[in-house]
């Protein structure tokens, strides 16, 4: 029986490599639905390979000229609620949200709501509407990570009590600018930014892998998918990138899952879960590796060290955290902020923020527009 699946976000980093593994095990799944933002001639491929029964093209110029050129039979939807309809399709036994940013959220409720198993890539929705994806979580759905750190704490935490939990550790390779102090960092370019040293990521978690902000998020993620309180949450450099997470219990064990650098392995883990299925991914070798970890650097690198403060603080602050972020990176991006402005923005909106409780995606819809406003404004005004 092949199983009926939704990918949201399937031009992206991970949905092309989830597409791709897809299509290694032809057996094993049937593509139902197919979203991108913006990206229709990839869509148009994957429509001819996969064949779903629909289609979302978020940006309306681009579903027009999808429309033009999609085959007969395909179902086109656009607009951002096109994402939870088929988020929610009542045929579907498994949602890949792969999409990029706080938009994600939208898609992952719906999709918890109506119950579904939800394998998960973006955090920016977790992060930033937390408890709302737990209350979703109510209705007998499920979330299986495909962060990589996310996916081998799950692993570790197979078969395992929450209260036998002492602590847990994501890793994290240190970016591209690992050791590098602050003048330094002043300047660094894109193009740099862009040239991580081990993982193969889209441009925006990847410069979040520079600031060491995805760690952040990370530790964020992690607190709501686990329930484990933040002091327990440690992040720890490693920049071999092959032990992506560890768990220590109150007996003093630690699990770790070990991989090759690869987010093939999570999503495979994902996809086939609670099945394990044949290899996608190089083999390790243990006789070769050498393995090192360190302490984050704070000092240098203050987007962690905000990301904690807001996530400690709780309530609104984690959504003014990754929307005043998502602003700053894409500035950045378009080099019209600096990559040591990315945290002096971050941090100016956050200290601004008057915080409520969320209560609903309404609250964190306006939250997120207030700081998306207030980083703007700061990047249009001068840092
Ligand atoms: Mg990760």
């Amino acid at each position: 029986m092949k199983r009926k699946i939704v990918v949201l976000g399937s031009t992206g980093s991970i949905g092309t490599q989830t597409m791709e593994i897809i299509s290694s095990f032809p057996d094993s799944f049937d593509v139902i639905a197919l979203a991108t933002y913006s990206n229709v001639e990839l869509l148009l491929s994957q429509v001819e390979e996969f064949k779903p029964e629909y289609v979302a093209v978020i940006k309306p110029e681009r579903a027009i000229e999808f429309k033009k050129m999609m085959p007969v039979g395909v179902r086109l939807l656009t607009s951002e609620e096109a994402l939870s309809e088929l988020a929610s399709l009542s045929e579907a036994e498994l949602v890949i949200n792969a999409l990029v940013g706080a938009a994600g959220l939208r898609a992952t409720l719906a999709s918890l709501n109506s119950g579904k198993v939800l394998a998960l890539a973006n955090k920016e929705s977790m992060v930033a509407g937390g408890p709302l994806v737990l209350e979703a979580l109510k209705a007998g759905g499920k979330i299986l990570p495909i962060d990589s750190e996310h996916s081998a704490l799950f692993q570790c935490l197979i078969g395992e009590k929450i209260e036998s939990i002492e602590r847990i550790y994501i890793t994290g390779s240190g970016g591209p600018f690992r050791g590098f102090k602050w003048s330094e960092l002043k300047n660094v370019g894109v193009r740099e930014a862009l040239a991580h040293p081990r993982w193969n990521m889209g441009p925006k978690i990847t410069v979040d892998s520079a600031t060491l902000m995805n760690k952040g998020l990370e530790v964020i993620e992690a607190h709501f998918l686990f329930q484990i309180p933040y002091e327990r949450i440690e992040v720890v450099i490693h920049p071999e990138s092959l032990v992506h997470g560890l768990v220590e219990f109150i007996d003093g064990s630690i699990k770790a899952q070990i991989g090759p650098t690869d987010m093939k392995l999570p999503i495979e883990f994902a996809l086939f879960y609670p099945q394990r299925f044949e290899r996608v991914v190089d083999r390790l070798k243990l006789s070769e590796l050498i393995l090192h970890f360190e302490p984050p650097d704070f000092e240098n690198f203050p987007c962690l060290r905000i990301a904690l403060e807001a996530a400690r603080q709780g309530r609104s602050y984690p959504v003014v955290l990754n929307a005043a972020n998502e602003v700053a990176v894409y500035s950045f991006l378009r080099e019209e902020v600096t990559f040591t402005q990315i945290p002096v923005i971050i941090e100016k909106v956050v200290e601004n923020h008057m915080p409520v409780e969320l209560t609903s995606l309404e609250t964190v819809e306006d939250v997120d527009l207030w700081a998306r406003e207030q980083a703007q404004k700061i990047v249009r005004t001068g840092v």
